[in-house]
């Protein structure tokens, strides 16, 4: 983020909430807030509401929610950067004078860009001219990696010792303030400082300028963590890079289309069977930037993940917002038990470029793996298919594509397009589409869901309660994933003794619309007077959930184990079975 969390602050508390949004639609008073008809879903009866003393807006009628600087984005459809700006001149607050494309330009930016430099150079001559080199040389050899990809990739070597980099370093004049800015040395609490990367082999990550930006470094063995990475940095955004795109830049261009896989070796070894075209994503799931990033030089991405469950669901996480940036997505699975670098190795470039050629769109890759998981025949399964497809679709921007895509799943699923239209209306911006009730199965998708976000109400009202829920619940217990990674926020900050409010937290959340999670929690919190009644109906409604759900795994368990004529493990998991009813009900009773 480009601005700092007090500026925005300051921004925020100069200005009035009410009087900004008022400006641009009519609001009417409602006891201490305001309420309006949604500026951004139709509707007659208000379902907008703003609250001055939270500084939050939110509408249960189509889920936009935020504080002043998301309505101001919404409403005039600009970036962050531009809202932010257009309000601190209304509130007469002066902005720091550097933005990031400045700040990259700036002294430590450029300090850091040179240790990189020099580190990575340091780590390569320790892969090439050492003895403690040699293992690692060995490594990358078993691994197909040719000399060429090592010097082009400028692959290096980090020795096992704790101070190698950082005294080298230092006998060349640099600065241990700076070099433990840049993430390569981590200081001790004791005092002094050592190396963040230790007998590991090193792929310094550059930016489509060649600068190198940051490292990625792996064990040479089967320890785990098997990765670790560069903390960000001035000069370094993880989710704004893709790994390689600098060496293949020319022929996506030419070629008109990117291949895009998840790591270092993944990209390295078909790159150097002659796969050209090719970056890796080093993370999971793709991100927005990244698609913007590729968007720069080609409208076509073809997302090869490994044949694993996991990476199935990765990729369908990160495909709609590429969908929404405007870039064709294709999909191409791997045979089980390989990925893209052993593959290339063992069946060779050409089976590589025709598994890529028969890549499926993303629309039928995606209905593909969501029917084999629904089995869908049944009405209940049918919905949840459309609930996943839906939102897919509504991002498509090409109106001819989109409606061809609705009869594709009317004829799959054999519903009637009319339904699917009507339904793909109500799919919401934010992205949290639910089917309409009479199309839902007995079984909702998170029955706490409302509990959760309530609970993250009161406890933004008083940070007293943060300690009260903590008695109770951890983190892991929520279920809701976006909730989870709010209610993270809420701990950490109240760990660190910061002070909290609506508002504020949502400047500390970045995307996956986590700020309407957090307006709607604090509107929720609006009509309650009893906080401690409704944080203990909260709790023991989430507690629960999770029991019947740990209930509902343990009696499956049970089950196995009888099959199996396990005895001992059939009793052991009835004495967890018994401790967890006893639990449960003494909660309950309070
Ligand atoms: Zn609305």
């Amino acid at each position: 983020m480009a601005f700092s969390e007090q500026i925005l602050e300051e921004i925020q508390s100069k200005s009035d909430i009410a009087e900004v949004i008022g400006s641009y639609i009519p609001l009417k008073r409602a006891g201490r807030n305001f309420k309006a008809n949604c500026p951004f879903h139709k509707e007659k009866t208000p379902s907008f509401m703003v609250s001055p003393s939270k500084q939050i807006f939110h509408c249960f009628g189509c889920g936009a929610g935020g504080n002043i600087f998301h309505f101001v984005m919404k409403f005039e459809g600009i970036e962050f950067p531009d809202a932010v700006r257009a309000l601190a001149e209304k509130a007469g607050v002066e902005l720091p004078r550097f933005t990031r494309s400045e700040f990259e330009q700036s002294a430590y930016a450029v300090q850091i860009y040179k240790i990189n430099e020099f580190a990575a150079s340091y780590y390569h001559s320790t892969l090439l001219k050492t003895e403690a080199g040699k293992r690692a040389a060995e490594y990358l050899e078993k691994r197909g990696v040719s000399e060429e990809t090592i010097t082009q990739a400028k692959l290096g070597f980090a020795a096992d010792a704790w101070d190698g980099f950082i005294n080298f370093a230092k006998s060349k004049g640099f600065e241990t303030a700076l070099l433990e800015r840049s993430g390569l040395v981590i200081s001790r609490e004791e005092g002094g400082h050592y190396d963040r990367f230790r007998n590991k082999i090193i792929f310094p990550i550059f930016d489509i300028k060649n600068r190198v930006v940051a490292f990625g470094a792996r064990v040479l063995d089967d320890s785990l963590p098997k990765y670790i990475n560069s903390p960000e940095t001035e000069v370094y955004v993880k989710s704004r890079h893709l790994y390689g795109l600098n060496f293949s830049l020319q022929a996506v261009k030419e070629r008109d289309f990117c291949v895009i896989v998840e790591g270092y070796l993944d990209f390295l070894i078909p790159y150097q069977n002659g796969i050209k075209n090719i970056a890796a994503s080093l993370g999971t799931s793709l991100t927005e930037s990244q698609a913007r990033l590729i968007k720069r030089y080609t409208r076509n991405a073809v997302i090869l993940y490994d044949g694993d469950s996991a990476g199935e669901a990765a990729s369908l996480r990160g495909l709609d917002l590429f969908v929404q940036e405007g870039v064709n997505v294709k999909v191409a699975v791997l045979p089980k038990g390989y990925d893209p670098d052993s593959f290339v190795r063992s069946e060779g470039t050409a089976a590589f470029n025709s598994l890529i050629d028969s890549a499926a769109d993303l629309f039928e890759y995606k209905l593909g793996i969501l029917t084999s998981r629904y089995d869908a025949r049944n009405a209940a399964a049918k919905s949840r298919v459309c609930a996943e497809m839906l939102p897919t679709i509504a991002r498509v921007n090409n109106a001819v594509l989109k409606f061809e895509y609705i009869k594709r799943l009317a004829e799959r699923l054999q519903v009637r397009e009319e339904d699917l239209l009507t339904e793909l209306k109500k799919v919401k911006p934010d992205y949290t589409y639910e089917p309409s009730a009479d199309a839902v199965a007995a079984t909702d998708v998170c029955p706490g869901a409302k509990a959760e976000k309530i609970l993250i109400g009161l406890m933004l009202d008083d940070a007293e309660l943060i300690a009260e829920v903590q008695k109770h619940l951890k983190a892991e217990d929520f279920a809701d994933e976006k909730t989870r990674k709010v209610i993270c926020e809420i701990f950490k900050s109240y760990a660190a003794g910061k002070a909290l409010s609506a508002a504020g937290l949502i400047n500390c959340l970045e995307g996956d619309n986590l700020c309407s999670i957090v307006s709607e929690a604090a509107s929720l919190t609006e009509i309650i007077t009893d906080r401690q009644k409704n944080l203990i109906d909260c709790v023991k409604n989430i507690k629960e959930q999770n029991n019947k759900n740990k209930l509902t795994e343990l009696r499956n368990l049970i089950n196995v184990a009888q099959v199996m004529g396990d005895g001992k493990k059939v009793e052991q998991l009835l004495a967890e079975l018994s401790g967890l009813l006893r639990s449960s009900k003494e909660f309950a009773r309070r």
